[in-house]
């Protein structure tokens, strides 16, 4: 074979490659307000705000696309959101109850088409395979999705889904047209709908990295589309560069190329009554459990935990320890108990506590036999509250205070069934 048609072998592969579409985004749609007005429907068709709290000093945390005709959006101050819409109605977050729809929805989704990764508490990743590439093919999945999110669990649950070569560009589809959009980006128009983009449209370009661009002279989409591979990895100063550079062209990469966990944490903020010495021990008790549990079920180990307390005066307190690598719940909450002494006498608002620098279960050798048994114990203890209810086995020091820290808005992790309140 001549190197020309060899030339033309990889050319023409490299052109199939872009073809292929082969991931399927699912985005709901104002997905608190939707639950909200699905499951109370003297809301329905009306502006609805979730909100943390009724006050008018707080945020409104998602609206509705009645109130967001008005211009209320996430964010929108409730006192400025009801002088913007008249008749506006605010209701308080439900949390358990937007967990409960998102596992809903999972379970209606995965009757259509297995689940790649949940991405956020409304946003679920789908890949498509074999016939499921053909245009037409993926069309009528994504309008079957429509069809089981309707029948399976509302008629106010309502999604935006994007079809593309990639997961980033599928999320970009899926973005495009809102609400309960269905948009494919191939070949055709690939390069033409990019184009119309802000460039904080794309997801991984914030304001700073905004900023960052138009230093170097990228202003718009059209500029950096132009950029070669390199000139984008100049201008990220990371491989992220190469990689969006790769992703916006529309080749295939797989989120395994996504950063791992680093780390497990939860924090929470005390209830005016509990914020002292003691209450606030409970609670980052209460917290450190939660995330030692999450660390057991990933079959990892932490070497080091921190922890952070926000104090009533503004006053920040942190404390950051190294150990050997351990997923120890009585060990971790000892060590959380010494850190936490040096808080005596301030008032705790606000405490996270974090643990990190992992290494994988399996790649530690177990210096202590005890170390290795009291593991058992607790993933023993795990998969107990996890088969009859989530506090059934307890660490005695939480005894007190077990509902200390409710679940709250995931937003990065979407607790399961047996976690909600
Ligand atoms: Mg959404």
């Amino acid at each position: 074979m001549g190197s020309n048609a060899l030339d033309l072998r990889i050319f023409v592969k490299k052109i199939y490659t872009l073809l292929v579409l082969r991931a399927l985004y699912v985005d709901l749609n104002s997905f608190f307000a939707s639950c909200e007005q699905q499951n109370q429907p003297l809301l329905r068709n009306r502006p609805v705000a979730v909100v943390p709290l009724i006050a008018d000093t707080t945020f409104v945390i998602a609206a509705s696309y009645e109130a967001k005709a008005y211009g209320v959006k996430t964010g929108t101050r409730v006192g400025d959101a009801k002088k913007m819409c008249p008749g506006l109605q605010l209701v308080c977050a439900g949390h358990s109850d937007y967990v409960k729809y998102h596992h809903k929805v999972k379970t209606a989704i995965e009757t259509v088409i297995p689940i790649r990764a949940v991405r956020s508490i409304d946003e679920f990743a789908c890949e498509l395979t074999g016939s499921q590439q053909q245009e037409e093919k993926a069309r009528q999945l994504a309008l079957k999705i429509k069809e089981v999110l309707h029948h399976n669990v509302g008629a106010f649950i309502k999604a935006s889904i994007g079809i593309a070569p990639n997961f980033l560009l599928a999320k970009i589809a899926a973005d495009m047209q809102k609400p309960n959009g269905l948009t494919i980006l191939d070949h055709n128009n690939l390069h033409d709908r990019l184009i119309r983009l802000k460039l904080q449209d794309i997801p991984g370009i914030g304001p700073r990295m905004e900023a960052r661009l138009n230093i170097k002279n990228i202003t718009n989409m059209e500029q950096l589309l132009q950029c070669s591979e390199q000139h984008t990895r100049g201008l990220w100063e990371n491989v992220w560069g190469a990689r969006m550079h790769r992703l916006l062209k529309g080749d295939w990469l797989d989120f395994s190329e996504d950063s791992p966990v680093k780390s497990i944490g939860h924090q929470h903020v005390l209830p005016p009554q509990k914020r002292n010495f003691t209450g606030g021990l409970l609670v980052s008790q209460k917290l450190l459990w939660k995330a030692a549990v999450r660390l057991r079920a990933k079959n990892m180990m932490a070497r080091k935990m921190y922890l952070s307390i926000r104090l009533t005066d503004g006053e920040r307190f942190f404390k950051e320890i190294s150990f050997h690598p351990t997923q120890d719940s009585g060990f971790l909450l000892q060590k959380l108990k010494e850190m936490y002494q040096a808080t005596r006498g301030k008032k705790p608002r606000k405490i996270s506590v974090t643990l990190f620098d992992f290494v994988k279960e399996t790649e530690q050798q177990l210096s202590f036999f005890e170390n290795d048994n009291r593991n058992r114990i607790y993933k023993a203890v795990d998969a107990i509250n996890q088969r009859y209810g989530r506090n059934t086995v307890f660490s005695g020091s939480l005894l007190d205070d077990k509902n200390t820290a409710p679940t709250r808005i995931a937003f990065q992790r979407i607790p399961g069934l047996d976690e909600v309140d």
